[in-house]
């Protein structure tokens, strides 16, 4: 049973869709005005985490991820440069997809949208707000009346109720304490402007991310998800304007990931106390051990970032690949030992319920330490046969679709095709020789070539 702690009622609650077994999710993407530093990365990582392990688990992942390419930062970076908005977000968009490929987070099947594509499904918002008298014109901008919202203040569970004076304020990020009327349209008349039926102007970033959110995935959604400093105002703010805008409920489920510390402050551009990937790649960091890293400490909790412990991370990295290797190159000729099919299930067990408990990574890996360290004393007894082996380095490329920590090859395979290497397998063992031959034919049609050894079913990807 999957388990996630949601910001919104501050407990671990049982993870229930709108639809079964489908889970529709919104992740909070980056703003493209530098760079990203590897905090904003690690919210990635969690997110991917996230993302694989509910495909792992049979769902299926309909996932939004947004590019702000339009906000107080990016604007002010293409006046400095003197380049047109998109020019100037080109080349952090691009960087971003660099990025995010070498720390291997999943690209497929996600909806990268970014906020100068939507701006009319913003505009088609703000005239509701208005229309129902929860936002009003002031001079040319447009603001969002938190009074009128009674639940303003559910998410961050902050007491708003002494400051709602109906000020107002036009910046994107702003302090607790001065929660204000926030701003969800700016009339500006410069080149960063749309003409639109509310006036010529362009958004701000709230509306944005609530603009696509529902665009793609519903007025009422399963899952929102990115990193504590978004919860006020940003994600405030999207609820009110969304519960106000629809009468519905925005999102069940709010998943937040804690920060990336250096020396026990944020890693943030404003304080220049951060790492991009970029940087430590050229020191000689390898991608895999930076993913390792950042995976590795609960998404709940900070981590101090330090060069030594992306040192052990790349170790445990090399170990973990070094064991792999191992078990594929052994060539033991002893019988099978069942006990080691027993600790294969109970290491993929553990694996399993570790993540579906709030996703708890550690305890996850723990098990399958706890298999290498058995499958390893067994080897040095010559006590392990090659089907024992197959079974240990099926269950690591299993449990790779989600970690994604073996090398070199960089292929992973998807849950449902290992699903039917196994069918077959269990086809060709009780003789069922026409039922295996049509599976290998399927997945010859889905690009996997089988090759079947002593050792058992090997698999290859086409082309
Ligand atoms: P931004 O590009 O600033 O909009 O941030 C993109 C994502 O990174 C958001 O989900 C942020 O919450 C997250 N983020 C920013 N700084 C950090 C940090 N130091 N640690 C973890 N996540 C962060
Ligand atoms: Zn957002």
């Amino acid at each position: 049973m999957l388990r996630f702690f949601n910001t919104l009622t501050r407990k671990k609650e049982v993870f229930e869709t709108i639809e079964d077994k489908i889970v529709k999710m919104y992740t909070c993407g980056p703003t493209v005005y530098d760079f990203a530093h590897i905090g904003n990365l690690r919210a990635y990582i969690f997110e991917d985490i996230l993302h694989r392990f509910l495909e792992y688990s049979g769902w299926t992942v309909k996932r939004v991820m947004n590019i702000t390419d339009i906000d107080d930062k990016t604007i002010a970076g293409a006046k400095k440069d003197g380049v047109s908005l998109n020019r100037f977000t080109e080349k952090y968009i691009n960087a971003f997809f660099e990025d995010i490929r070498k720390l291997r987070i999943k690209i497929d099947n996600i909806i990268f949208s970014r906020a100068t594509e939507h701006v009319p499904e913003m505009v088609s918002i703000i005239k509701i707000l208005m229309e129902k008298g929860y936002a009003y014109k002031k001079e040319n901008s447009i603001y969002f009346r938190i009074s009128a919202f009674p639940g303003y203040g559910k998410l961050s569970h902050l007491d708003f109720s002494e400051i709602k004076t109906g000020a107002s304020v036009d910046a994107d990020e702003y302090e607790k304490e001065s929660a204000r009327d926030f701003v969800l349209w700016k009339g500006e008349k410069d080149d960063f402007s749309w003409d639109t039926e509310i006036g010529r102007g362009r958004p701000g970033w709230h509306i944005e991310c609530s603009a696509m959110g529902m665009k793609y995935l519903g007025e009422t959604f399963d899952m929102h998800t990115g990193g504590v400093d978004n919860i006020f105002p940003h994600h405030e703010n999207e609820i009110a304007q969304c519960e106000m805008a629809t009468g519905k409920p925005f999102v069940r489920y709010w998943l937040h990931c804690e920060h990336l510390l250096v020396n026990g402050e944020k890693m943030s551009k404003s304080k220049g106390n951060f790492y991009t990937l970029h940087s430590l790649l050229e020191k000689g960091a390898d991608p895999v051990a930076i993913r390792y890293l950042l995976m590795t400490t609960h998404y709940r909790d900070p981590l101090n970032f330090t060069e030594k412990s992306l040192v052990q991370a790349k170790n445990t990295v090399d170990r973990w690949n070094d064991f792999y290797k191992r078990i594929k190159d052994a060539r033991p000729d002893v019988k099978k030992n069942d006990s080691i099919s027993k600790e294969c299930i109970k290491a993929e067990n553990t694996f399993r319920e570790a993540l579906e408990d709030d996703l708890n990574v550690s305890k996850a890996l723990a098990g399958i330490f706890e298999l290498m360290h058995f499958v390893n004393n067994s080897i040095a007894e010559n006590n392990i046969s090659h089907e024992n082996l197959n079974e240990a380095g099926n269950l690591l490329e299993k449990v790779d679709y989600v970690l994604q920590i073996l090398k070199p090859s960089g292929e992973t395979i998807e849950p449902e095709i290992l699903g039917l290497i196994e069918e077959r397998e269990q086809a060709r063992k009780t003789g069922d020789f026409s039922s295996a031959d049509k599976i290998r034919n399927i997945l010859r049609e889905k690009g996997i070539i089988l090759e079947d050894t002593p050792s058992g079913p090997r698999w290859k990807k086409t082309g």
